[in-house]
């Protein structure tokens, strides 16, 4: 089995640093990542970014939130144009994963008509309930596009063989989940919003907005335990751990 992933960065957010850190001042700047994960089975994007219409009209797409978030995303960063530079075409991605259905993480989905969207129930769930919706700051937009949505509940082994596995990692959401690939050698956990920033595991430090601080805790230790155990956790929006990221069409790999 023979398993390649690809980063992407699909534009930046700069954000006041409390959004990410509880308790700090000033503001971030951060990455918006997307992946490409081939596998002999099939080809899945985990997270698709922000969706294109960000480029031209953010405060329109980004809503209620367009006061806290400068976008910086030009053409050609989109998922799309992404998968494009390495010679593929969106139409042919068959699963996306989406971490949590948050307008950074699967605003892209649009452009992967024909992907069937593989989500935590909870997530899911959540997304389309009305107070949750405004409580948990989703927007239908992002990702109400009619794809086949296939929902689980827990971790689940993407392809049967144990290189993609979507692991429950609660708390920033109430369906949030990270996603481990083995790639070189490594077991590479790509934790998406269960932690924002290198920091946030380090100092189990959370951010201002959270869903559940007890479940989003309890997340951290699940990941600083797998970090224990010598899987790499590649944090969400962390500006300095992304600089040590591979990028397409480099594909993605650790030291072993
Ligand atoms: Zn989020």
């Amino acid at each position: 089995m023979v398993l390649t992933v690809y980063a992407f960065t699909c534009g930046w957010l700069t954000l006041p640093t409390a959004l990410l850190l509880e308790g700090e001042t000033g503001k971030t700047t951060v990455p918006v990542p997307a992946y490409l994960i081939d596998h002999p089975s099939g080809c899945a994007v985990f997270d698709s970014g922000l969706h294109v219409e960000t480029q031209t009209d953010a405060e329109r797409r980004l809503g209620r939130l367009a006061p806290y978030h400068e976008v910086h995303f030009s053409a050609g960063e989109e998922i799309g144009a992404r998968l494009r530079s390495l010679g593929r075409a969106p139409e042919r991605v068959d699963l996306v994963i989406n971490s949590h259905l948050h307008f950074d993480h699967c605003g892209g989905n649009q452009q992967l008509p024909n992907a069937t969207l593989l989500i935590q129930r909870r997530e899911w769930d959540a997304a389309h309930d009305a107070d949750q919706i405004e409580a948990v700051y989703y927007d239908p937009a992002d990702y109400d596009h009619g794809h086949r949505v296939r929902t689980i509940d827990g971790e689940h082994d993407v392809f049967g063989d144990g290189s993609v596995v979507c692991l429950p990692t609660p708390g920033h959401t109430p369906g949030h989940q990270s996603l481990r690939v083995r790639v070189g050698g490594a077991d590479v956990v790509l934790a998406a919003d269960a932690c924002y920033l290198r920091r946030t595991l380090d100092e189990l430090h959370l951010p201002t907005v959270v869903y559940d601080r007890e479940q989003m805790l309890a997340s951290l230790r699940r990941l600083r335990a797998l970090r224990d155990g010598g899987s790499v956790i590649v944090a969400g929006h962390d500006p300095e751990t992304w600089k040590t990221v591979a990028q397409a069409p480099q594909p993605l790999g650790f030291p072993n």
